[in-house]
């Protein structure tokens, strides 16, 4: 069972989600040093790009969108070295590069349904690999709630 600071920031993390304009994926991060919030982010366009994911084709707004943890980290302007980040869905693996590379230690991350699962699954095991050989630890928590 997850402990009362992991289920405040997985909550920080999937209020922050909510609110990209991303009509189809709502993805949050939470950076976090000794239970202290550094930073949180959200996918979405850069600031000053106007909103217009509805009316981007697809594949536009793939290459324009910053992911949750792309704004976390960008966001935070400070050594991230040694924090922990908490998602509310695994990170792919460029931001699992950028994670790697800033320093963070830890990813927390709820148990993903079966449906994430099946649509992402390789993209999973290979940012598994790589903070694995990276020494970032990945835990996962159990909530009370079914996803
Ligand atoms: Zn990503």
């Amino acid at each position: 069972m997850a402990s009362k600071w992991a289920k405040r920031f997985i909550q920080m993390a999937e209020l922050v989600g909510s609110w990209s304009k991303d009509p189809s994926t709502q993805v949050g991060a939470v950076i976090t040093k000794n239970n202290r919030i550094v930073s949180v982010g959200f996918n979405g366009y850069p600031h000053g790009i106007s909103d217009s994911a509805e009316i981007d084709e697809r594949e536009t707004k793939y290459l324009k969108t910053l992911h949750a943890e792309e704004n976390a980290i960008l966001f935070a302007k400070r050594d991230l070295d040694g924090c922990d980040i908490w998602v509310t869905h695994f990170p792919c693996p460029n931001c699992a590069a950028k994670i790697i590379q800033t320093g963070i230690s830890v990813v927390h991350c709820p148990a993903q349904s079966e449906d994430f699962l099946s649509r992402w699954g390789d993209k999973i095991s290979l940012s598994q690999d790589m903070f694995e050989q990276a020494g970032v630890h990945i835990d996962w928590l159990v909530l009370d709630e079914p996803q």
